[in-house]
């Protein structure tokens, strides 16, 4: 597989990057250390990334990529990051590419690539990029790119702590560590808060529902303008939930005035949310899914069937 996806690099003078809509930590991270590893290792190609780059996440990392138009007149490589299905690529334009690589490692529902790297026991995408740089020596990583890899890794699980890390999550760090990133300046960037985030967590500490195993929080459109918080970041909170005995499942519930719905996160330890998230519009992984409702009114059947998913 490392064989084929480094001889289709290696084949094409053009290659756009690609990762999911609403990108967190991982898709970014791997979209940018994917784009560094090739820029680093074969200097003379047009690299692209792709996709709304509006996020604040976007100013984490430090890989001095090319925001540029992609010209698809060229014979494109697309690379899709941490992107389980074809909807979810962040820029339709990716249907102008030649070839399709996939790299992802959330539950197959669509393998849209001509080659396919999709292993879902791994903890991030970014670590399956970092796999790819680790076992083969004619790729290079300069100090950003490792830096934007470990970024993923460690936002997809929580600084080593959710149980999709194992044994090949730390191989895939240590060598990002080799290069000489310094990880608590990296630490710093991900976890280091504002006072406002406080009073977020106050405002969902005293607000928060629960109900038969399942917490969750609702922020309204009026909530996020008074916190002083964007739409994106309402799910980053969905943890101050988590670590509570009685809660088995713990949701966040975020209003999108602009596509006239209420994005929903998932999170649980023990039970897998997945295929109840895919009956609202969502998917991801066991304990960690996404959702969409187009109301509100839709959330009381979204808590019962996950209370049903505790009590089966
Ligand atoms: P989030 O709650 O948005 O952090 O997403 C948790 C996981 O579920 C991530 O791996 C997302 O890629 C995935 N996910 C989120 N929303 C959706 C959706 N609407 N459809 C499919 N997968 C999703």
């Amino acid at each position: 597989m490392d064989k084929e996806i480094i001889e289709k690099i290696e084949a094409y003078d053009y290659i756009a990057i690609y990762r999911h809509v609403n990108p967190d930590f991982d898709a970014f991270g791997s979209q940018f250390g994917m784009y560094d590893i090739i820029k680093t290792t074969y200097p003379d190609k047009k690299i692209y990334v792709c996709g709304d780059f509006s996020s604040e996440l976007v100013g984490k990392y430090t890989v001095a990529v090319n925001y540029n138009e992609v010209d698809y007149n060229n014979a494109v490589l697309g690379i899709v990051l941490d992107t389980a299905n074809r909807e979810r690529i962040d820029d339709e334009n990716y249907q102008r590419c030649k070839e399709l690589i996939k790299i992802d490692h959330h539950i197959v529902v669509d393998s849209y690539g001509v080659i396919n790297y999709e292993d879902s026991t791994a903890s991030s995408a970014s670590q399956l990029v970092s796999r790819l740089y680790k076992d083969n020596d004619v790729l290079k990583i300069s100090q950003d790119g490792a830096a934007a890899l470990y970024l993923g890794i460690v936002g997809d699980t929580a600084r080593f702590l959710y149980q999709n890390t194992d044994v090949r999550t730390f191989e895939a760090a240590s060598a990002l560590l080799k290069t000489g990133i310094d990880i608590v300046e990296l630490y710093n960037r991900i976890y280091l808060k504002n006072a406002k985030e406080l009073e977020v967590n106050k405002f969902i500490l005293n607000n928060y529902k629960f109900d038969g195993g399942v917490a969750y929080y609702v922020l309204t459109n009026d909530d996020l303008k008074k916190l002083g918080i964007s739409r994106e970041r309402g799910s980053d909170f969905v943890n101050v939930l988590s670590g509570v005995i009685e809660y088995k499942i713990w949701l966040a519930i975020t209003e999108n005035v602009a596509d006239n719905n209420w994005r929903v996160s998932i999170r649980s330890r023990d039970f897998a949310v997945n295929e109840v998230a895919k009956k609202y519009n969502g998917g991801g992984h066991a304990l960690a899914s996404g959702a969409k409702l187009n109301s509100i009114e839709m959330l009381p059947k979204l808590i019962e069937d996950l209370k049903e998913l505790i009590n089966e």
